[in-house]
């Protein structure tokens, strides 16, 4: 998609600081962080949102959640414990509509809202 930012970060088309990238993931550093670490896990491919993914898309995800503990791990998460949180449409609070979970850590989650 060509007007869709988080395409155009996953292209290496607009800064931001990629902590981890393969071919099918990309993990970048949230420009307004919310927490000491605070990290946004997205797949290469355009989907909008997360009742856009389809059986195709299965492994894809599972992968991307594989990641997502990878990163963990490597950001000093894994015994500490984080949050991954996908915000899913208007009402869930999603902004980006490119498919993206936000990895949170470094602090005390207290419960959501
Ligand atoms: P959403 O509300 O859609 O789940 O979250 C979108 C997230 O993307 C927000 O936390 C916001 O700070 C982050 N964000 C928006 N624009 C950019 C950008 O250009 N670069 C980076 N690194 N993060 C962004
Ligand atoms: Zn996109």
């Amino acid at each position: 998609m060509s007007d869709c930012i988080f395409c155009k970060i996953a292209a290496g088309d607009l800064p931001s600081e990629i902590v981890y990238q393969d071919d099918r993931v990309v993990a970048f550093k949230d420009i307004r962080p919310v927490a000491p670490i605070h990290i946004l896990i997205i797949p290469r491919k355009h989907i909008p949102d997360l009742t856009a993914i389809t059986e195709e898309d299965a492994e894809l995800i599972g992968y991307l959640h594989l990641v997502a503990v990878k990163v963990a791990q490597e950001q000093g998460l894994a015994d500490r414990g984080f949050r991954l949180v996908n915000n899913c449409k208007q009402e869930g609070g999603q902004v980006i509509y490119h498919l993206h979970y936000h990895l949170l850590g470094g602090r005390q989650m207290r419960n959501l809202c």
